[in-house]
């Protein structure tokens, strides 16, 4: 059975003090409530916070993610983080190729691609972003460029490592901006994405991938859209910074 997530991304908000308080009130959500069967809790916080978010938390509730990754290993790349850097603070996931990445930081897919296999090599699990923009979405071009996303991004990975990936379809148009895809639209890509996973892999490998949906989910959305057949969960931003929405999405799902 796939594994259920919901994961937040905090991008560039919170002092550590403010990440701390955040990450301990969600971890005291989780003391005292049963974490539903089979469902992952993942907070995505800046890299100055892991350390302190990683003790924050029950580790055998909630996992710590790091945004983004080098895709060196090691060296003269000043202001680069390593993934082993990373694995070392106790995280367990990376965000990798997210649109803002992609957009503002010009992160290619060959880019992308050397990331996720630095985080299979240190066995830390990827959670790969793909989504189109909005003027690709209305020029019709949404299949093919996901498609060609998927292709490139997981060429270096294996069978054995796609198993250890969490595939995370965010829409650009709908980051940030209020406008969410519909449940329709999202499973729609969700499907297409199965497909090409199975294309590239095997089909009983893509039935075992957790895809999640990212674009403005917040607590009133949520429930229909992880109730789709192939949405396995989401990657939540701007409500991940509130406690209480978070937790309404997790009780979404
Ligand atoms: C994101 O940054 O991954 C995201 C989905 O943001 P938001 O939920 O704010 O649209």
């Amino acid at each position: 059975m796939r594994s259920k997530i919901v994961a937040g991304n905090w991008k560039m908000n919170t002092l550590v003090s403010e990440g701390v308080e955040l990450a301990s009130s969600i971890n005291r959500f989780f003391s005292d409530n049963k974490l539903a069967p089979n469902v992952k809790i993942i907070l995505g916080v800046p890299f100055t916070h892991i350390d302190a978010c990683v003790k924050s938390v029950d580790y055998t509730k909630i996992s710590v993610a790091a945004q983004n990754c080098s895709q060196y290993e090691k060296g003269a790349y000043t202001g680069e983080v390593a993934v082993d850097m990373i694995k070392s603070l106790g995280a367990q996931y990376i965000i990798v190729g997210h649109s803002e990445r992609r957009q503002i930081f010009g992160e290619t897919d060959a880019i992308i691609a050397q990331k996720l296999a630095n985080c299979h090599k240190n066995a830390i699990f990827p959670i790969l972003c793909c989504g189109e923009t909005a003027d690709e979405r209305d020029d019709g071009s949404y299949f093919d460029v996901v498609k060609n996303q998927l292709i490139a991004s997981l060429c270096l990975t294996d069978q054995f490592n796609i198993l250890r990936t969490v595939v995370a379809y965010e829409p650009v148009w709908a980051i940030g901006t209020g406008k969410t895809a519909s449940p329709d639209q999202a499973q729609e890509m969700h499907k297409y994405i199965r497909k090409i996973i199975a294309e590239i892999f095997t089909q009983n490998i893509a039935d075992q991938i957790s895809i999640l949906y990212g674009g403005s989910v917040k607590p009133d959305n949520a429930v229909e859209l992880f109730s789709q057949d192939d949405i396995d969960g989401g990657l939540i931003g701007g409500a991940s910074l509130k406690k209480e929405d978070f937790i309404k999405i997790y009780q979404a799902i």
